[in-house]
């Protein structure tokens, strides 16, 4: 693990830990000066000695040293062979629909980010790639949905907001046996809690906006492969775009992540605690967390995940109710995002999913009484409390 001189020499520490893996990165401290906090390479531009000598840096489009310790450190945690960080978890993406050509069909989550959704159905689909939405937690609908044009699916899993957990392995399995890859959305879990890669899928993306960063602070996305095609095509899909993550950004992920496993515990921790009181609530009229053991999908999510994360939804008694939530939460923040210190309360029908349609929200069950909960890193009692006295108080 020492290095005194070469940014190019790093190991995947395969000897130590996630949580050692999560602090140390991939070069972990600077190689050139031993800094030990990975400095900030704030700079548009690299000096060449001379003619066809560069250092291996040439522009910061196209490669900056602390973009790339974070990207190596996110392809060591998720098991791959290189990542990708992008400006925002959209861009990502963006970058990673462009694998599709026209007449290419797309499988996807029905309950998906609204984002996500709206990528497809307003720019892809109009660059004629067809796509077929399917509640992939049931293998049977994305069997039916299989075309011979079906180059992709596309799984967010746990899905947002209804929590439906869509078992990889079986899908990779069953992608690979038509020549599609699969894509998972690893935001809710990340890797600490779930590897899409060791289970088959070929990409992994992240809105790094959410746990990876963890507090609220920077906009960024992540895509990681295990496939040497698809990183030459996100190396040129990053470079074209000019989307890649700033270095002051990717030095706010790279000290995120060195909390990541500390902070997912404790997530998940409360969000146990948190959801198993909402269900004692009268006015609750359902609550939707995987790991409820009588959630339908426990069984996969115990096969392929090690935790349940810290996000919830919950449908109340009525639109009052909600408005008086989102109105009266003290400590507890209404605002859109997830994954942060700060728990965090959202309405999806009108924040993160508004773009999806209503017949489709309303078969789903995003109506007008559901709300969603980022549970944070606050003390537990803090959050009851400021749930009881938002929903009970007089
Ligand atoms: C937030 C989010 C995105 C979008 O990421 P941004 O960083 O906001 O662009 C995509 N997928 C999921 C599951 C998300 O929660």
């Amino acid at each position: 693990m020492k290095n005194f001189s070469n940014y190019n020499d790093y190991s995947l520490k395969k000897d130590l830990a996630f949580e050692s893996r999560a602090i140390h990165g991939a070069l972990g401290n600077d190689p050139m000066t031993g800094a030990v906090s990975f400095p900030i390479f704030q700079t548009a531009t690299f000096r060449h000695k001379a003619l066809g000598q560069s250092t291996g840096y040439d522009y910061s489009r196209l490669q900056n040293p602390t973009r790339q310790e974070l990207e190596r450190t996110m392809a060591i945690l998720e098991e791959g062979t290189e990542a990708f960080a992008f400006s925002s978890g959209q861009a990502a993406n963006m970058a990673l629909f462009t694998w599709l050509n026209p007449g290419d069909h797309l499988i996807l989550s029905d309950d998906i980010y609204g984002g996500t959704f709206r990528i497809v159905d307003t720019i892809f689909h109009k660059y004629g790639v067809d796509y077929t939405y399917v509640d992939m937690s049931e293998l049977d609908q994305v069997k039916a949905a299989i075309t011979d044009k079906t180059k992709m699916f596309f799984i967010e899993t746990p899905t947002n907001p209804m929590m439906k957990v869509a078992d990889i392995r079986v899908l990779s399995d069953l992608a690979k046996s038509i020549g599609a890859i699969t894509v998972v959305d690893n935001t809710f879990l990340t890797p600490y809690f779930q590897r899409p890669l060791t289970l088959g899928a070929d990409v992994v993306v992240h809105s790094a906006t959410k746990y990876i960063g963890g507090h609220n602070d920077t906009i960024s996305g992540i895509a990681v492969t295990n496939n040497e095609e698809i990183a030459a095509h996100m190396k040129i899909q990053l470079k074209s775009h000019g989307n890649g993550l700033a270095a002051l950004d990717s030095w706010l992920l790279i000290r995120g992540l060195k909390t990541l496993p500390i902070r997912m515990d404790r997530h998940n921790e409360n969000a146990k605690v948190v959801a198993e009181w909402l269900r004692t609530q009268p006015k609750v009229k359902k609550v939707y967390y995987v790991g409820f053991p009588d959630h339908k999908d426990y069984e996969v999510t115990l096969k392929q995940t090690s935790g349940f994360g810290g996000m919830i939804s919950f449908e109340m008694d009525s639109f009052e109710t909600v408005e008086r939530i989102l109105e009266r939460v003290d400590m507890i923040m209404f605002a859109e995002s997830l994954g942060g210190t700060e728990t965090l309360i959202t309405y999806p029908t009108r924040q993160t999913h508004e773009d999806v349609p209503m017949d489709r929200k309303e078969a789903l069950g995003i109506n007008d009484k559901f709300l969603r909960i980022s549970i944070g890193l606050e003390n537990v009692n803090d959050i009851i409390r400021d749930l009881d006295q938002a929903m009970n108080g007089k």
